[in-house]
């Protein structure tokens, strides 16, 4: 339960990101160099311990995980997001007593939000994800 401790006593916090993110001034992430595919490894297994300590340092963690909690499908959470794997998310999730608040978006839309959140831009997103620019603003706006 280590990984959980950032959280302590920012259960509220992490409620109103989840429920109004655009009331945050954006925060720079600490994995724009970083492949982010590396932290969706295959089901089950867990991203370097290199890359989770990337996690720890960043000043978008809460954001991130708010990103994940308010965006993925409850039943199909993969990936890590904040440094936490998807067991992570479902303690988290009961918690916060996080309702469905909102329709889950498919892993290739939270890529795109992340990347975007990353400041990648969009024609560099839609080659990378493998679809079109249009697709990706869908995306990106889904958050907004
Ligand atoms: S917490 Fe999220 S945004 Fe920050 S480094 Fe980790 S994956 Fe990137």
């Amino acid at each position: 339960m280590d990984s959980l401790h950032f959280l302590a006593d920012r259960g509220q916090e992490l409620r109103d990101l989840i429920h109004s993110p655009e009331n945050r001034d954006s925060v720079r992430a600490a994995c724009t160099d970083v492949d982010v595919s590396l932290y969706h490894p295959e089901d089950g297994e867990r991203p370097a311990d290199g890359l989770l300590a990337v996690c720890v340092g960043c000043e978008g963690r809460l954001e991130c995980l708010a990103l994940a909690l308010r965006a993925e499908d409850p039943e199909a959470r993969h990936g890590w997001y904040g440094g936490l794997g998807p067991a992570d998310r479902d303690r988290i999730a009961a918690v916060v007593r996080l309702d469905a608040v909102a329709t889950p978006l498919s892993d290739k839309a939270l890529a795109a939000i992340r990347l975007g959140q990353n400041g990648w831009r969009i024609n560099d997103i839609a080659q990378v994800l493998g679809c079109s620019r249009r697709t990706v603003q869908r995306y990106l706006r889904s958050v907004r």
